[in-house]
This record gives structure tokens, sequence and C-alpha cells, in this order.
């Protein structure tokens, strides 16, 4: 579903990421992993447009889109739900569910957010509260499904259990792979906690320094040795 070959970004003279090739089967769940400062955000943010790349190319559905912008992306159904709650705070709960919706011309709209309501409860219980005064898990949950809202084909998701206690990571994890599994969404997803995110995933990458140092599948990857020591804090 996408290709990215050699994507090199710079911030200045910081070479952040260095020509970094990953592959996004359609249907599938891909997960980059890697240290603190590895490139993992950076590829993200440059593959959505949010941040320009220096070269390199991404072809999508057998389209090169590497010189489209950001809302072009988003219309296509590529779609990155950052890091951190990047929710509207002045805003309902419902609000910021439509605004999720604005680019869309389908009329499907109304049963989307009766779908999120059912993926989380929360969120239905909470719809006429300002989103600035929903708890941090709660504000996670309206980020993700407000990325939802813009039905995306390939979603791209940035620490989704960044700060979350292990009920809600885990019950965030469960909305990702039964999206995956009943609505065939594509997923790419960036996690600190690897050992969560390897598990859900088809196949991973592990980014050291803004390159890719070795690749596999999930269960590869929770085998190997190396990633055991330094990303799974295990030691046999
Ligand atoms: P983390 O797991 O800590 O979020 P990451 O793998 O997502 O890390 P990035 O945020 O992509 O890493 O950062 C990659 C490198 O680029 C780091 O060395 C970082 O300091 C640098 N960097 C990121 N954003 C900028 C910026 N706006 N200006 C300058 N350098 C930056």
């Amino acid at each position: 579903m996408m290709l990215v070959e050699n994507l090199t970004v710079h911030y200045g003279g910081i070479k952040a990421v260095n020509g970094i090739s990953i592959s996004v089967p359609a249907g599938k769940i891909v997960t980059l992993i890697g240290a603190n400062g590895a490139g993992k955000s950076t590829t993200l943010n440059a593959i959505s447009k949010v941040i320009p790349m220096k070269s390199g190319t991404i072809l999508y559905c057998g389209e090169d889109v590497t010189r489209l912008g950001y809302r072009q992306m988003v219309e296509k159904g590529l779609v990155l739900i950052p890091e951190g709650r990047h929710v509207f705070p002045d805003m309902t709960v419902m609000e910021n569910l439509k605004i999720g919706a604005y680019l869309r011309r389908d009329s499907q709209v109304r049963a989307d957010i009766d779908h999120m309501h059912e993926l989380f409860p929360r969120l239905a219980e909470r719809s006429n509260q300002l989103a600035g005064t929903l708890s941090g898990g709660e504000q996670q949950m309206l980020a993700v499904a407000r990325g939802l809202m813009t039905k995306p084909r390939l979603l791209m998701m940035d620490e989704p259990s960044l700060g979350l206690a292990p009920l809600i990571v885990k019950n965030i994890f469960s909305i990702i792979t039964g999206l995956n599994r009943e609505e065939g969404l594509t997923v790419l997803l960036i996690e600190q906690n690897a050992h969560a995110a390897l598990k859900i995933a088809d196949y991973g990458y592990v980014l050291e320094t803004g390159t890719v140092g070795l690749e596999g599948s999930g269960a590869e990857l929770l085998k190997n040795t190396q990633v055991r020591e330094m990303y799974l804090g295990k030691t046999n």
C-alpha cells in the first residue's frame, strides 16, 4: 500500500533520518521501534507532510505522492495521529469528532460518530464536555477517535500509549487490532512500548540513529536477542 524509499530528513545540520526505506502492505500493522531520538517521529511527520523531506520517494496505492501536501494526503486516506494529545481544548468532545470529518463529503459522518461512541463509550458520556477538561487518557481516546473520523485507509500513529495507564493502553491496542482485523485498516505505528507494538505487528523496523538497523516480522523481532536486550529490557 505504501512504499517509502530512501527517506532523508535534515533539521538544519542534523541528519535526523538518513535513507530509511519501509514498506507497509495493505491490511497489515507495521511498527517502527527504536531508542529516543532514533528518528521515528521524524519519519512519520515527513511521510504525512507535516515537515519537509530532503530526499526520497513515497508511493501510495501505486501513486507517487512525494510532492503532495498534508491536506491532499489526508484526502487520500493517509492520516497521522501525532504524538501528544492534540485535541481542541476549547471545543466539546462532539465538536472535536466533527472536525475530524471536515474534509469528508460522504453521508456516513453521523453513523461514524455513533461508531466512535461504541468504541469509546467514555466519549459518548462526555459528548458536551470541553476537550481540555478531559483526563489525559480520555484526551488520547479523543485524539484517536478524531483521527478515525477522517476515515483513514492508512493510519499512522505516533505513540498512542504515551503516558497512559496500562488498562487504557490495553484498550487502545485492542481497538487498533479490532479495526485492523474487522475493517481492514492498515496501520503504521510508533511505540516506546516495543513489546506491545511487536505483539500486534505483522512486521517491524528497528530504527537506529536515522537508519533501519534491523527488520523482521513482529514475532521474529520479539525473539531477537539484540531487540530483547535493547528495547524489551530482557537479557535472555
Ligand atoms: P522519541 O522516541 O524520543 O520520540 P524519535 O525516534 O521519535 O524519538 P525524533 O523525534 O524523530 O526521534 O528525533 C530524531 C532526531 O532529530 C533527534 O536527534 C532530535 O533531537 C532531532 N530533532 C527532532 N525534531 C527536531 C527539530 N524540530 N529541530 C532540530 N532537531 C530535531
